[in-house]
């Protein structure tokens, strides 16, 4: 359906897009994973044309979209794009923000274009909302509007830039649910997305970029349980990690709470294993107040999906090397704590700080 070819993009003397060869299938979902700045977006908005390539081929249904005689419009009505920002009309009502674009560029009847507006609406769930400016809705909301304004446009294909990065963590599941529903009723997506858990199961197709190429690209499965290549490897292990740095004895523990209750979202991790790990979390940095006036500590929890396992790890700089063992513990309770919610504790040195592994039992 859509065939890409040798595409590169520079933005006078930076190269953003190197030579990337693609080809999205009608029907498929293609993830698109990477860090930022490796050119994502550059790569969706040169597909519509919102940038224009340097030098490379893009054919759509056979039909070359760069030759000078296509009509721009018609291409990014056929492959509709879904920022991150919404980019709603904040003047218009839900329903007007669907039906501007079918009226004015399909020359649709207003009343059909109403009529399918509302359809839409419903189907992202918001029938109810249809007179509601977009300041009068959360985030989530907005983004199903712009999605259901994407619909309303009868797209091919739409084309999704990380819809969800800009939303609270509350609203993010409601979109990733609409979104879940086109791709079961056989929409042709492609999706940049940091939402791991969410590309591995609805993709058919993961594209990791890196540095402006399509560095490797499988099935989900392939890419995030058995990444081939380094800088592959590397992003898929940093995804599944979580970190956090306590730098004084009045660190903010709500916040720090709430960072690692969204990574356990992230990781889609059930509520009992989450709230197993904070309270493992909790008791392993009581042992730690005695040292913190003079010490740094490293918190990471890092989570392998294949094995189904969850590791805490504290690194310290100035705690004694094991104080789970130090003699200045006199909480038996915490500890016993510890030992109960574990399977396996252990204690190394590495460099000038001390490392307590704990592997955490599973439930
Ligand atoms: P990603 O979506 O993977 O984070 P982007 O495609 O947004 O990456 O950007 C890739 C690189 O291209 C970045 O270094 C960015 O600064 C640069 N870039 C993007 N758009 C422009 C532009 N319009 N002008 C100049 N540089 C740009
Ligand atoms: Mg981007």
């Amino acid at each position: 359906m859509i065939k890409v070819e040798h595409l590169s993009k520079t933005f006078g003397p930076v190269t953003v897009l190197k030579d990337i060869t693609v080809e999205i299938n009608r029907g498929e979902v293609v993830a698109i994973i990477g860090p930022s700045g490796t050119g994502k977006s550059t790569f969706l908005r040169c597909l519509n044309l919102l940038e224009m390539p340097s030098s490379g081929s893009i054919h759509v249904n056979g039909v070359d979209i760069l030759d000078r005689k296509t009509d721009v419009a018609k291409i990014r009505q056929k492959m509709n794009m879904v920022f991150q920002s919404f980019n709603l009309f904040s003047h218009l009502s839900a329903l007007d923000n669907l039906t501007l674009g079918p009226v004015r560029l399909l020359g649709m009847s207003r009343a059909e274009a109403r009529s399918r507006g509302m359809e839409f609406l419903r189907m992202v769930g918001l029938a109810e909302k249809w007179r509601h400016f977009p300041d009068e809705l959360s985030g989530g909301q907005k983004q199903r509007v712009a999605i259901a304004r994407c619909l309303a446009m009868n797209p091919d294909v739409i084309l999704f830039d990380e819809p969800t990065s800009a939303l609270d963590p509350t609203t993010v599941s409601e979109v990733l649910a609409v979104i879940r529903r086109l791709t079961s009723e056989g929409m042709t997506i492609a999706i940049v997305t940091h939402e791991m858990a969410f590309a591995r199961d609805v993709a058919n197709r993961v594209l990791y970029m890196d540095q402006g190429l399509i560095y490797e690209e499988g099935t989900p499965q392939q890419i995030f349980e058995n990444p081939q290549k380094e800088r592959t490897k590397a992003f898929i292990d940093r995804v599944r990690s979580f970190s956090y740095r306590i730098s004084s004895p009045d660190y903010d523990l709500y916040a720090m709470n709430a960072e690692i209750e969204a990574f356990c979202q992230k990781q889609i991790l059930p509520i009992h294993t989450r709230q197993t790990l904070l309270l493992l979390i909790e008791e392993l940095l009581q042992i730690y107040p005695p040292y913190l006036g003079s010490a740094v500590l490293d918190l990471t929890i890092a989570h392998s999906e294949k094995k189904a396992s969850l590791e805490v790890m504290v690194e310290s700089t100035g705690a004694p090397a094991n104080p789970l063992e130090s003699g200045e513990q006199p909480d038996d309770m915490g500890l016993s704590i510890i030992r109960n919610l574990s399977d396996r504790i252990e204690y190394s040195r590495v460099g000038n700080k001390n490392r307590l592994t704990v592997l955490m039992k599973r439930m």
